[in-house]
């Protein structure tokens, strides 16, 4: 489970599809908010849980929740573009048990950014902790050549990628439907790369599995830790404790995470209220596949949803109020320019 702290961040990567939920929710989680979710943790023993963002490092009690919640019991991730101030990085590492650190290419970040990144990420090692990184191949952004350089740099030894996914309106660098299979051969050509540095690489998300060469598809089913051709339900925890199958899935969303009765509660929630999306929003082709739904959903639900707004959600909200030209009360911002410098 990922919990998103808030959508704030210093960075405004193209591929980012979290960005476009920032008007939709509160700038940050509550101090009550978060109290009522660390009660919940508790009373259903969660083991495992990831603080994300936006830039997580950014909420002003950062290090305090992930405390507390490791002091709970859980094991704490913590999804970083790697730019926090070092002080809160040293403190953090003694409470997170691993940092998927976000490694952008170098031209998305500023001279001073870099030099940031670079430090931060040798105190983490220095202190020890775990350093995952994380790679989205984007159509604008698929070059891996400079992250296999940081991967040899830092002594990383676990990668986290996947091809981008469209934001919960689609106004971000992802592959439309039928334009994936480029992206996947950079995953498979670095994951080929990875399997020499003795890499590990784990792949978030489902991939449409005629859109990969034979050869590669049965390379990263030995080699990647989560190859599939159907995806699961990630459960993404808003900073007001809504709950998303995903982000990008957002749309597909229950109101209050307190209101369940643990994870697995929630997955076969979601896992069957995604059942009937699977077919629905699943290609003419996909649908008379001898693979559809035995291997391969058809890809990723979020990019197939034109004219399959789910009623009461946010994406019915921003509809409804498109139809009646009140748009723009919720801004959609995709600039893909970066703000420099503010750390
Ligand atoms: S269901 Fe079949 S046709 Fe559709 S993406 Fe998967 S493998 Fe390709
Ligand atoms: S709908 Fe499935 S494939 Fe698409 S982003 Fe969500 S979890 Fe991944």
């Amino acid at each position: 489970m990922n919990l998103f702290v808030g959508y704030a961040c210093n960075l405004r990567c193209p591929y980012c599809f979290a960005r476009a939920l920032q008007p939709l929710y509160p700038r940050w989680i509550a101090r009550d908010d978060f109290e009522k979710f660390l009660a919940w943790c508790i009373r259903v023993e969660l083991y495992r849980l990831a603080f994300i963002g936006g830039e997580p490092t950014l909420h002003p009690r950062l290090a305090e929740m992930v405390e507390r919640t490791a002091q709970a019991g859980a094991a704490v991730s913590i999804f970083t573009n790697g730019l926090g101030a070092p002080a809160l990085m040293e403190r953090l590492s003694g409470s997170a048990t691993n940092f998927i650190v976000n490694c952008n290419p170098p031209e998305l970040l500023s001279p001073r950014q870099r030099r940031r990144l670079h430090d931060n990420l040798v105190l983490l090692r220095a202190a020890g902790a775990r350093v995952t990184f994380s790679k989205n191949f984007s159509p604008r952004y698929a070059d891996y050549t400079y992250l296999l350089k940081s991967i040899v740099k830092y002594d990383v030894s676990f990668v986290r990628c996947d091809i981008s996914r469209p934001d919960a309106f689609g106004s971000n660098d992802y592959a439309p439907p039928g334009t994936t299979a480029r992206l996947l051969a950079a995953v498979a050509a670095f994951a080929e790369q990875c399997a020499r540095l003795g890499v590990g690489l784990g792949i978030d998300c489902c991939l449409r599995m005629c859109e990969t060469e034979p050869e590669q598809r049965t390379f990263m089913e030995r080699f990647s830790a989560k190859f599939t051709g159907i995806c699961a339900p990630s459960l993404d925890i808003h900073p007001d404790l809504s709950v998303s199958y995903c982000l990008p899935l957002h749309d597909l969303r229950i109101p209050d995470v307190t209101a369940f009765s643990g994870e697995e509660a929630l997955r076969l929630h979601f896992a069957e209220a995604a059942r009937p999306l699977r077919g629905r929003r699943a290609a003419e082709e996909c649908r008379s596949c001898k693979e559809f739904m035995r291997r391969c959903q058809g890809g990723c639900m979020a990019q197939n949803r034109e004219g399959d707004v789910l009623p009461g959600t946010h994406q019915h909200l921003r509809e409804t109020l498109i139809n009646a030209g009140k748009a723009k009360d919720i801004k959609i911002d995709s600039s893909p320019s970066l703000r420099y410098g503010s750390e």
